[in-house]
């Protein structure tokens, strides 16, 4: 959802994103210069935590449920990607590097194959599954797609893409994992009004703290909403007066449903296409920059898989292409929908997981990718973010500098290998990074 866009994004960078991460493993709390560490920070978090009641105040919180929830609220050490505070102030002297190697995390993030997250039995199951689901939920979900223009498909695919359809634990304590991101998180400024959200969502008495559990980027819920998109998007389906994501699975996926559709979902739109491109096709062209209507891609030689034409109705609609494995996989024309469901969990790989699981559920069938996943080359993900930052001294757009391969950046790398010779992938590969890492450092004086 916009609002959590970072928190997605983050979870998803865990999940889905193309990247792998060995489980996160906190460092050993019984060293004892890690635990004096820890209750420095400590002291400083119940500090940083009472300044926060001005904005809580002026939200509508009561100094009760503050103090309540607030007061005496520990860190929660294990997530992944906390950024360490030095309890001494910036302008303290740095911290040992005894310490910063005893909290580090043990290994580094990867790029993995997107066909990871591709696995046939994984979408077998989870369409099969969703197919039930939307037999359970029929009545409800008729009236929801009546309501919001949402398919039946989509809102189902998110609820098993998001939790498994409930099965999923999302275990932590949603209050002291969103008070550790606003706190030393990487994205503090997005987490704090998450905060006060959460603790407007305790005095309001929509669900107790101990319901509100959350994933390790406080998401919650079958849906996996962040707090300050219940505020602004939960709807009370069932009719019981509450707006209830935790328990009720018509209110949940009732709020996605309105969450997508206020966020521009058009009911008339599907979320995309598998297409087949021509051979030695310009990769730079993906990217919703790009966008041209149908009609045009197909003159470019771009057609459906399977022979399927596009219908003539949709041949003006605009669409762009997506290439989430550069010419190592699927090719996709996607609608604006698609960028819908990225503002859902801001990654192309998610969108297309989405949306295909939906079509599965939708076709009654399985439907297999036509287009191949194949290897690509695993490259350490702060690689790839040096070598972001070498594009952007270039002058090309990366988009963010986070050490993913977004549609920008995978543009980019097919500018570069134009202008290098090298066979065109418009994906980051060995052979690139290190043609422009090396042209960087001859660059340098
Ligand atoms: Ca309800």
């Amino acid at each position: 959802m916009a609002r959590a866009n970072w928190a997605r994004a983050a979870m998803l960078a865990a999940l889905l994103a193309a990247v792998v991460f060995t489980p996160f493993s906190a460092p050993a709390a019984d060293d004892p210069e890690v635990a004096a560490y820890r209750r420095a920070v400590e002291q400083r978090f119940a500090a940083w935590l009472q300044a926060l009641w001005p904005d809580a105040e002026a939200a509508g919180v009561s100094r009760a449920t503050f103090d309540a929830n607030l007061n005496g609220l520990k860190l929660n050490w294990a997530l992944p990607h906390l950024v360490l505070p030095n309890p001494a102030g910036p302008d303290g002297p740095p911290l040992p590097q005894s310490l910063v190697k005893a909290m580090a995390p043990k290994h580094q993030p990867e790029f993995d194959s997107p066909a990871f997250y591709f696995k046939e039995g994984t979408l077998n199951a989870l369409a099969a599954t969703g197919r039930a689901k939307v037999a359970q939920y029929r009545s409800a979900l008729v009236a929801i797609q009546k309501q919001y223009g949402v398919p039946a498909s989509i809102v189902v695919a998110i609820w098993g893409r998001e939790t498994g359809f409930g099965k999923i634990e999302t275990p932590n304590d949603a209050v002291s994992t969103i008070a550790t991101q606003a706190f030393m998180g990487r994205r503090p400024d997005e987490f704090r009004p998450q905060l006060i959200a959460a603790l407007k969502i305790i005095e309001e008495r929509h669900a107790t703290r101990a319901q509100l559990k959350s994933s390790w980027a406080g998401a919650m819920g079958y849906t996996q909403f962040m707090p300050k998109d219940f505020e602004e998007f939960a709807v009370d389906f069932d009719g019981d007066g509450k707006r209830d994501i935790w328990n009720s699975i018509p209110d949940s996926l009732a709020s996605t449903a309105n969450s997508l559709k206020s966020q521009g979902w058009d009911g008339g739109k599907t979320w995309g296409y598998e297409v087949q491109l021509p051979q030695a096709f310009d990769c730079t062209l993906q990217g919703p920059d790009k966008a041209r209507p149908i009609s045009e891609w197909v003159k470019l030689g771009v057609a459906r898989v399977r022979d399927v034409a596009f219908p003539d109705n949709k041949l003006g609609d605009s669409a762009f292409l997506v290439l989430p494995a550069g010419l190592k996989g699927p090719a996709f024309l996607a609608t604006d929908n698609f960028s819908v469901l990225k503002l859902y969990n801001n990654s192309d790989v998610y969108a297309i997981f989405v949306g295909h699981v939906a079509d599965m559920i939708a076709s009654n069938a399985p439907v297999k990718f036509e287009g191949a996943w194949k290897p690509v080359e695993r490259l350490p993900r702060d690689r790839i973010q040096r070598f972001q930052d070498v594009l952007v001294a270039q002058g090309h757009d990366v988009g963010k500098v986070d050490g993913l391969a977004g549609f920008k950046t995978r543009a980019a790398i097919g500018v570069t290998e134009k202008r290098l010779g090298l066979p065109l992938t418009c994906y980051p590969s060995q052979r690139v990074v290190d043609a422009v890492m090396k042209e960087a450092s001859a660059a340098r004086p």
